[in-house]
Formats: structure tokens, sequence, C-alpha cells
């Protein structure tokens, strides 16, 4: 769907936190969908006076870990397939994970606009890992805190500008 921009990452990020943190601050609505869509809900944003929807994926209860990478797999495969944008979220606090790479290795193979956002990094003293994120390959790294809105907007420009 054009202007549909889908968050994805491990449980724990911050996705939901930046989700409401965007949605709150462009004040819309938003619905659940749950069930057939696996809990994603949808909220309707604008950035730079450019409106556009925002997904927040993984309300899922995660059993054991290799379920959170299927299940991790199947919501960004949803999301390459549906959103125009895919904002992937990592945790600025634990570095690069195995999962992170991998979800990052598929995202640039399917030619999907994305970003990638690198969560909790709440000062400026908290963005040692972005190198190491950008060392794979992917130009789009920023430091961002949902919690305390630092980046938010620089990550939006960044994953709207294709509109
Ligand atoms: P999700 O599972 O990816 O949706 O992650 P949540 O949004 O539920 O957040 C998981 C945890 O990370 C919560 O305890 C949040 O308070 C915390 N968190 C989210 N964003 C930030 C942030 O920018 N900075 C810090 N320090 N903690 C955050
Ligand atoms: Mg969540």
């Amino acid at each position: 769907y054009t202007r549909l921009v889908a968050l994805v990452g491990r449980p724990n990020v911050g996705k939901s936190s930046l989700f409401n943190r965007i949605i709150r601050e462009r004040k819309s609505l938003v619905h659940d969908e749950p069930g057939v869509t696996r809990d994603r809900i949808f909220g309707r944003a604008e950035h730079n006076g450019e409106a556009f929807y925002l997904c927040d994926t993984g309300g899922f209860e995660p059993t054991s870990k290799d379920n959170i990478k299927i299940q991790l797999v199947e919501q960004a495969e949803m999301a390459i397939e549906e959103a125009e944008t895919v904002i992937f979220v990592v945790d600025g606090r634990e570095g690069l994970h195995p999962v992170d790479s991998d979800l990052i290795r598929r995202l640039r193979k399917s030619e999907k606009n994305f970003v990638v956002c690198v969560n909790k990094c709440d000062l400026p003293k908290d963005d040692i890992f972005i190198e190491e994120f950008r060392k794979l390959g992917v130009p789009n790294v920023y430091p961002v805190s949902a919690e305390h809105n630092r980046g938010v907007s620089d990550l939006l420009d960044a994953a709207t500008e294709i509109f």
C-alpha cells in the first residue's frame, strides 16, 4: 500500500513506544486489527505535512527463541510485501543481534525502501553501536530515543522521503 510505513523488529526494542510517540505527537486515530493480521495496529500520522499510515507489529507472545525468529521473519516478509517503507527497529543498548543481521540482509535483498532505527539512544553518548549497523551496508541508520523523542524527526524525514 502506498504511504504505509511498517515498524518491524525483535520484541522489546521499542517499536510500540516509537509508534505511540509518532502517533501521539501527530494525533490521529489508531485501530486494532487482531486475529488474521497477527495483532498489527495501524495509525494515521503526518510528517512535514505528508499523511501516512504507520503499522506496529509484534503484539505476539513469544514462546521460545525459535518462535521469535519465525514470527519476526513472517512479520518482516509481510511488511516487505505490503508497506512502502519499513522502519527496522533495533536496540541501541544491546548492539547488533544475529537476528537483526539476518533481517537486515533480507530487507536489502528485497530492495524495499527501509531505514534502521537504533532505539534507546537516549543521549549522544549512547550512539556507540551506530557504526556497527552502518557496517552492514545500510546507509540509513538513525540514533533514536522513542522515550525522549530524540532523532524521531530525522528518522521520519528518511522514512517518508520517497513519498
Ligand atoms: P516493543 O516490544 O518493540 O514494542 O517494545 P516496547 O515499546 O514495548 O518497549 C520495550 C521496553 O523498552 C519498555 O520497557 C520501554 O520502556 C523501553 N524503551 C522503549 N523505547 C525506549 C527508549 O527510547 N529509551 C529507553 N531507555 N527505553 C526505551
Ligand atoms: Mg510492541
